[in-house]
């Protein structure tokens, strides 16, 4: 395969070793229907010989996604219901996203906005568009944090970047300013100096969460694109989904959370999937998700532990899904331990 290029269309996979002659049209339909991007690292990261390949999963084309399940709905996580403006969504009362962009330097087969990323997708914000949302901003000292995502806010240029920053600067009621990302694993190259020094502006503070879902995705690359970002003073932390096939096992769980912290990186959330269409292939049960996410308890450091979340669908914001560690009857609580102890508190004696 050619190393240098993303991977776009089902021809270039089949090229790419990525899809089988005899899946071509399959992926076609599904291609038709999804965006379909690989970007150079991670083409470069799957493992041909390996059919169930983690990575190969996340970003190659299936045709499972053209399956879709009742529960499922375009807007899972109800973005569209909390949009006053458009590339605003204004859930929760001390932050807002501000979807600057619907475009990524990879598609996930996975992804919750797969209805709005992509070519085909809801594009960049026009300046009007852009001044409205500013604007929008501005009118609500309430918005304390502003998380640029999208699409993936990172594919944007240093030069539109810094606009975006000096544009928040003015703003003083807003404190903090998140970027949501892939980028520093899936195109570690673009974490240049340009581009870092384009997330800073005085008077803000900016964090970086990363979404990668397994552990091989932080290769070395990554790594030093992550390091570059902390060592600068950038805050980062992490997002990932509970995947089944990527990432719905202790060992790989524990994997990715150390590797998180090894690289100075936070884990921050680790979320349930959501009902995107197309997407059953990936869920897992929430009883299996607890499971694991229990099994995380006491076996690998406080410090990589994330917190299990469930997007409520319809845009009812995040409830922590994590296992429940005190149970409270007749005036009495019992707590559990990380081996499945039990115990009463305040002790009897
Ligand atoms: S990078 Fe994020 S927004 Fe883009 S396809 Fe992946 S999950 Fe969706």
């Amino acid at each position: 395969m050619n190393d240098l290029r993303p991977l776009r269309t089902p021809a270039e996979l089949a090229e790419a070793g990525l899809v089988a002659p005899e899946e071509l049209a399959g992926i076609e339909v599904v291609a038709e229907r999804y965006a379909v991007a690989i970007s150079p690292a991670m083409g470069s990261l799957i493992d041909r010989n390996d059919p169930n390949d983690p990575i190969a999963r996340q970003f190659v084309p299936n045709e499972g996604e053209l399956t879709i399940t009742p529960e499922e709905r375009a807007d899972p996580i109800g973005d569209l219901a909390h949009s006053p403006v458009e590339g605003i969504v204004h859930r929760y009362p001390d932050r807002v996203l501000l979807k600057a962009v619907h475009v990524c330097p990879v598609y996930c087969r996975f992804c919750f906005r797969r209805e709005m990323v992509g070519p085909q997708g809801l594009g960049t914000l026009s300046p009007e568009a852009m001044d409205k949302a500013f604007a929008y901003i501005a009118d609500h000292p309430e918005i304390w944090e502003v998380i640029l995502t999208g699409g993936d806010p990172l594919v944007l240029s240093p030069r539109r970047l810094t606009e975006i920053m000096q544009r928040l600067s003015a703003i003083d009621h807003v404190k903090i300013v998140r970027f949501h990302t892939r980028v520093p694993v899936v195109e570690p190259e673009r974490i240049d100096e340009a581009l870092i020094a384009a997330l800073k502006c005085s008077g803000k503070t900016a964090y970086v969460a990363l979404h990668a879902n397994h552990p091989r995705e932080l290769t070395p690359d990554a790594r030093a694109a992550c390091a570059r970002l902390v060592d600068s003073g950038i805050v980062m932390i992490s997002q990932s989904v509970l995947l089944r096939g990527v990432n719905d096992d202790p060992d790989t769980l524990a994997a990715l959370m150390r590797a998180f912290v090894e690289n100075r990186i936070k884990p921050y959330y680790l979320h349930h999937p959501d009902l995107a269409p197309g997407t059953s292939h990936f869920r897992l049960s929430i009883e299996e998700g607890r499971a694991l996410v229990a099994g995380l308890r006491g076996r690998i450091s406080g410090l990589c532990q994330p917190t299990y979340i469930l997007d409520i669908p319809g845009g009812h914001g995040k409830a922590v899904l994590g296992p429940d560690a005190i149970r409270v009857s007749g005036g009495c609580h019992t707590v559990s331990d990380f081996r499945g102890g039990e115990h009463v508190y305040p002790p009897s004696e």
